[in-house]
């Protein structure tokens, strides 16, 4: 049987070609069903690849729903349990999730839920779940407007990160997915970030590179997540930047422009360095992430809305806006508690900016 590259608690973490990790890790377990969830672009680009790799199984369901994060809510998890009821899913299923951060958080959930938990395996198509979201065993869906209110702990029987499937993927969403990438550099050991801020400008045409980079930046995750998988502490850390990140990601959903995640946190960990007065930190975010994204207009109108969107952020505590920073050195959680205005400083900052 190959062997995973990574382990999070009993979750084992593949890292290399689909075909030499999936249909040896599928002969050892014994699944009689298994349903696929895919969005309309990963049933076309990401699909054939996984069904030309799943060895002869007793019944394979596709289920298909449309992509975006306006989908992940409980009216598509309602879709989901029906396509699961439909195909008779007993609890010796495995739903495989087959996206982005969207079907694996949702795909999660819904196999989470169904029939008090049956496994899944998460199989990451966008560089932004190959590093982070399919990684940790959070799954949930949006709700109200508000972004994975909704939602419990379990970790995947499996993920497995290909690389393969970047090659389709748009480069706003290659972008998207390195301000995860970013977090974790910034968040970890001085070489990763070293090594990042050298290797990105000059190999990123190189399929070497982005093995060694998903290598580099997933043992972050596995190494936090690791030390505290229910985030009653360090896991905080992974929420850098998403404080005002969430906020501003779920404001913009409703607007005729929205931004992708990553576009939302690296402004989230740019204004949450300023607010923790963190000069560097600010510097070395800036350095990574100013030639990936662009720079947004955020109208003053749109504050109101971003503080009440804090106010219900799931780090909070006794009513308090608490945001999580990384400390000086390598994997140590600072907390901080801004004030309104403090954070109205560090949008207008953002705001004044040149990118
Ligand atoms: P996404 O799932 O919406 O994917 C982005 C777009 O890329 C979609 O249009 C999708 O169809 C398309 N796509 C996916 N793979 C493709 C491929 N290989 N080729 C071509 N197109 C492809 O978004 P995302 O950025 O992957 O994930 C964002 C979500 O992840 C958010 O909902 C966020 O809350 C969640 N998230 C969860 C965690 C966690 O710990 N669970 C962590 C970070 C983010």
């Amino acid at each position: 049987m190959s062997s995973p590259a990574f382990q999070i608690m009993d979750s084992p973490i593949f890292l290399g070609t689909l075909s030499e990790h999936l249909p040896t890790w599928l002969a050892s377990r014994a699944y009689h069903q298994v349903f696929i969830l895919t969005d309309q672009h990963t049933h076309e680009y990401c699909l054939p690849l996984l069904q030309s790799v799943l060895p002869p199984m007793e019944a394979v369901y596709v289920y298909c729903i449309a992509a975006g994060e306006s989908e992940k809510n409980l009216q598509t998890c309602a879709e989901i349990w029906q396509a699961m009821l439909e195909a008779k899913l007993d609890r010796n299923a495995l739903v495989l999730n087959l996206g982005g951060g969207v079907i694996g958080d949702m795909g999660g959930f819904c196999a989470a839920t169904w029939k008090r938990g049956v496994d899944f395996v998460q199989i990451p198509t966008t560089l932004l779940a190959m590093t982070d979201a399919a990684l940790g065993g959070k799954t949930g869906v949006d709700f109200q407007g508000i972004k994975n209110i909704i939602g419990v702990f379990k970790p995947p029987a499996a993920v497995f990160i290909d690389p393969h499937f970047l090659q389709t993927l748009a480069i706003r969403e290659r972008h998207s997915g390195l301000a995860e990438v970013i977090k974790h550099a910034v968040i970890g050991e001085p070489f990763f970030y070293q090594w990042l801020l050298g290797a990105y400008p000059t190999r990123h045409a190189e399929a070497a590179f982005w093995l060694e980079m998903l290598e580099k930046s997933v043992e972050v995750k596995v190494r936090v997540v690791t030390e505290d998988p229910l985030e009653k502490g360090p896991r905080m850390l992974l929420n850098f930047g998403h404080s005002i990140g969430h906020a501003l990601e779920s404001w913009f959903l409703s607007t005729p422009q929205p931004l992708t995640h990553g576009e939302a946190i690296f402004i989230g960990m740019l204004c949450e360095a300023w607010v923790s007065q963190d000069e560097r930190l600010a510097e070395r975010v800036h350095a990574l992430g100013k030639n990936l994204f662009p720079w947004v207009e955020i109208p003053p109108s749109a504050f109101t809305a971003l503080w009440e969107a804090m106010q219900q952020d799931k780090k909070n505590a006794s009513g308090t806006v608490r945001m999580a920073v990384p400390d000086e050195s390598a994997y140590t959680l600072r907390l901080i508690h801004p004030t309104k205005s403090d954070i109205k400083a560090a949008l207008a900052r953002y705001q004044a900016m040149e990118i």
